[in-house]
């Protein structure tokens, strides 16, 4: 059962979110950069989403950046990755790197649960060594069930477990997801940098 958890995978993500004026703004919630000689995967506007996330005056936007934990963009100084940041930003023409205020780094280990040719092999593993030893664990949520759920399959797989031990229901937690395409259309070769 170790050697099966220890062999999951993840992909993880690190954030630069670099305060810019207001007007360096956009109207969408995030733009997704497919730009190959750029780093950056996608940018978030944080005024988009709600005004109390960011100062009155300016915004902030986060470039996100869909890494492995311990490679070369992961390990760079915080303030290498704002620089790279606020570069691409600029490259991107969409604010000059001059107008980027101040920048924070975050780094999120473990963000994507990783579908490689064995983790459902790995999984099945886990969950029949749960029911066999620890049946009063119940799995739910992305990490919890290593499944690449969104946020709304992520509280149903919750929402169901909790019928099922105080209803006495009998919900297949592992179905959610199962059957549904959550994963954004990509075409065959192409490899995309998209990450929810
Ligand atoms: C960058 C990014 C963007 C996303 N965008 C979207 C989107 O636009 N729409 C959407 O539907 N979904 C989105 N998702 C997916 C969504 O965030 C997840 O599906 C959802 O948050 C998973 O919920 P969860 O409760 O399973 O796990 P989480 O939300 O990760 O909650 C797990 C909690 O457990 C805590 N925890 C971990 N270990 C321990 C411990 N040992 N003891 C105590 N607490 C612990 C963690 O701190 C965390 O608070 C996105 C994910 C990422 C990474």
């Amino acid at each position: 059962m170790l050697a099966a958890a220890n062999a999951l995978s993840y992909r993880d993500f690190l954030t630069v979110a670099l305060v810019v004026p207001e007007s360096a703004g956009f109207p969408d919630n995030w733009i997704y950069v497919h730009s190959p000689e750029l780093q950056v995967g996608r940018i978030q506007n944080f005024a988009s989403w709600s005004p109390f996330l960011v100062k009155e005056g300016r915004t902030c936007l986060g470039m996100e950046y869909f890494v492995f934990e311990g490679d070369e963009t992961w390990s760079m100084p915080d303030d290498d990755l704002i620089a790279l940041a606020s570069k691409e930003l600029a490259q991107l023409g969409l604010v000059p790197a001059d107008q980027v205020e101040r920048g924070f780094v975050v780094r999120m280990p473990k963000a994507y649960p990783f579908y490689d040719a064995h983790y459902k092999k790995n999984v099945d593993i886990m969950r029949g060594w749960l029911a066999e030893v620890a049946p009063n664990v119940h799995p739910v949520g992305r990490n919890g069930m290593h499944r690449y759920n969104n946020q709304d399959h992520s509280m149903y797989t919750a929402l169901l477990t909790v019928q099922n031990m105080i209803d006495g229901a009998s919900h297949d937690v592992w179905g959610v997801n199962v059957e549904e395409d959550y994963h954004e259309e990509v075409s065959p070769g192409y490899t995309s940098k998209m990450s929810l």
